[in-house]
């Protein structure tokens, strides 16, 4: 690993200044600069592959006071980004009124993993493509802009199949994501101009040319916490992988549904595992509004969420597996005793 410097932030502002002279000495944050560590699960490991080479890490756990409660107030759930995976999965308010969200902590990484992982650092991971993260290799748009994609021709099984650019398909590997963007969440931005708040369905950028570019956040800007309208205990995420112990999606769904007297009044569908972004299927959504499901409506839902989805060579089983993931997901959902 190459030398760093480790500072220790002791609040918020002190956080925000050392992210930010940081960065304006390093003229923005690239894998160059500077980076805030959470629970490290990702950055320490691409900092040993010499993917993310920070001169500067600024530690933000002593903010974890303020920055890790996890609220219901009325019907709305605020969770800090500085809560552990594993704290928030296991809170019985969470499992009972938004399973979606307990699901998608529960079924990510490791027990040891979710112990260390926060979730802001979570929903920031960056993508497992093997040509990203082996530095051995050249052609990675993504590490190094310009170098071309070596996935393109190479090996694509793991790889996205919605929201590709022909400079990058590398897929989107986490698991809450999808919960939160599902669900309507909001986030909330702590930087140098203060708090802001964001649609979490912004956050993440598509790869388009600037597949180095993968969020809207700007250089010493912080996630502080997550907002979620609305009580969801309808709600659940269906993960298929290669195994059952830790691993990443294949594909996923993330499923919420208001249902009345039979009635789907309300739809959410996204899904990880087989998009380069947390991908919220609003055409499969619309098919469902005021319907009562059965087995050929999930189906047509499942054709209208992959219907613009594209194969490499190695990858074209994720839109056949993806549509049976929604299609059983809807089912299981609307079939959950509330
Ligand atoms: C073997 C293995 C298996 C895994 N399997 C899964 C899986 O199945 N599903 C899944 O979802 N994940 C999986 N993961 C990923 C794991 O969940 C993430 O590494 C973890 O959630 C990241 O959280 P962290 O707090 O450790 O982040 P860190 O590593 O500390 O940070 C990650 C990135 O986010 C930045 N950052 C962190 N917090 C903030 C913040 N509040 N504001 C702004 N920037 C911030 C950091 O600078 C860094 O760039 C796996 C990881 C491993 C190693
Ligand atoms: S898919 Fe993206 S991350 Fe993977 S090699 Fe291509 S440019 Fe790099």
């Amino acid at each position: 690993m190459r030398p760093f410097a480790y500072q220790r932030a002791t609040d918020a502002p002190s956080a925000i200044q050392a992210l930010a002279a940081a960065a304006s000495a390093n003229d923005a944050l690239t894998q160059a600069s500077v980076q805030p560590l959470a629970g490290g699960t990702t950055l320490i490991d691409l900092m040993k592959l010499d993917v993310i080479r920070p001169t500067t890490v600024v530690d933000i756990n002593p903010l974890a006071a303020s920055w890790s409660n996890v609220n219901i107030d009325g019907d709305n759930l605020r969770l800090g980004a500085l809560a552990r995976m594993s704290d928030v999965a296991a809170r019985p308010e969470i499992q009972q009124n938004y399973p979606v969200i307990a699901d998608a902590l529960k079924l990510a990484a490791s027990p040891q993993l979710r112990n260390m992982a926060s979730l802001g650092g979570n929903v920031l991971q960056r993508t497992r493509c093997t040509y990203f993260r082996d530095v051995s290799y050249a052609n990675c748009n993504k590490r190094t802009p310009g170098s071309g994609c070596a996935a393109l021709e190479g090996f694509n099984r793991t790889h996205a199949v919605l929201g590709t650019s022909n400079q990058c398909i590398a897929t989107y590997a986490g698991d809450l994501a999808q919960a939160l963007i599902a669900l309507d969440a909001t986030i909330e931005i702590t930087g140098r101009a203060g708090v802001r708040s964001l649609p979490f369905s912004e956050l993440h950028k598509p790869p388009g040319d600037t597949p180095e570019i993968e969020t809207v956040l700007s250089p010493g800007e912080l996630i502080s916490a997550f907002a979620i309208p609305g009580r969801w205990p309808r709600s659940l995420y269906l993960k298929v992988r290669d195994r059952q112990s830790y691993e990443f999606a294949l594909a996923s769904a993330a499923i919420a549904l208001d249902v009345q007297d039979g009635t789907i009044n309300d739809a959410r569908i996204a899904l990880g595992g087989v998009a380069t972004v947390p991908w919220r299927a609003r055409e499969a959504e619309a098919l469902l509004k005021g319907q009562k499901l059965d087995d050929a409506l999930a189906g047509r839902a499942a054709e209208a969420a992959f219907a613009d989805a594209k194969a490499g060579k190695h990858n074209a089983f994720k839109i056949a597996l993806g549509k049976r993931v929604i299609s059983r997901a809807l089912q299981q959902t609307a079939a959950m005793e509330i």
